[in-house]
């Protein structure tokens, strides 16, 4: 099983996918957590590139970055994983580049779709857990955790941020049987309950 968890910065997807992660674990099943971009020792160097030098990579060729990431992912790590029968459990997939580089940067939401989707070979999760967070309080758990070697939520506008958020939960009413979509300013507890209600049908739990 492939399972996605998408949303913006101070979400909790990272909190959710290790409280998951663990969850699944307990009742034996081999889990598989990874994250794009950076989910492979290619993907950590293009990581540093997407991430640390914003700003000077031109838009399309970050498009590009991140799909190149993810192809090399797919291939070598999620695809084997599902292959052996292992739930892979991902922070982030192509629905991030949809929402980043599609709508917020503007390149086009479908056109990054289809890049991605020929990167991956049209691989489509089983579940996306979209955790849904008003900007300004995700901003101030970011702010709060710090730990980051800069604040992406202060370098670029509450504005580009909203329209993330607003493309993720298009892209969840356009594909309803695919997503979850939790309302992430919950305890994580209670966020967490409802990701595993949904998780547990779809892997025998
Ligand atoms: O969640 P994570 O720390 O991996 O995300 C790093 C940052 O990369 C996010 O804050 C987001 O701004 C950016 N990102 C992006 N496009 C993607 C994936 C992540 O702009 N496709
Ligand atoms: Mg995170």
């Amino acid at each position: 099983r492939f399972i996605t968890l998408e949303g913006g910065d101070g979400a909790g997807k990272t909190t959710q996918a290790e409280r998951l992660s663990a969850w699944l674990g307990e009742h034996g099943r081999t889990v598989v957590r990874t994250r794009e971009p950076g989910g492979t020792d290619l993907g950590v160097r293009i990581r540093e590139i997407v991430l640390h030098e914003r700003g000077h990579v031109a838009p399309r060729a970050e498009a590009l970055l991140y799909a190149a990431d993810r192809a090399h992912h797919v291939e070598t790590v999620v695809r084997p994983a599902v292959a052996r029968g292992d739930v892979v459990l991902q922070d982030r997939y192509i629905d991030s580049s949809v929402a980043y580089q599609g709508v917020a940067r503007g390149l086009g939401a479908d056109d990054v779709r289809a890049v991605s989707d020929w990167a991956t070979g049209g691989l489509v999760p089983d579940l996306t857990v979209l955790l849904d967070l008003d900007v300004l309080v995700g901003r101030a758990r970011v702010a709060a955790a710090r730990g980051d070697t800069f604040d992406r939520l202060e370098s670029e506008a509450a504005a580009f941020h909203e329209s993330v958020r607003r493309a993720f939960l298009d892209m969840a009413a356009a594909e309803p049987e695919r997503f979850l979509v939790v309302d992430a300013s919950m305890p994580a507890d209670v966020v967490q309950q409802a990701v595993r209600a949904a998780v547990g049908p779809l892997v025998g739990i």
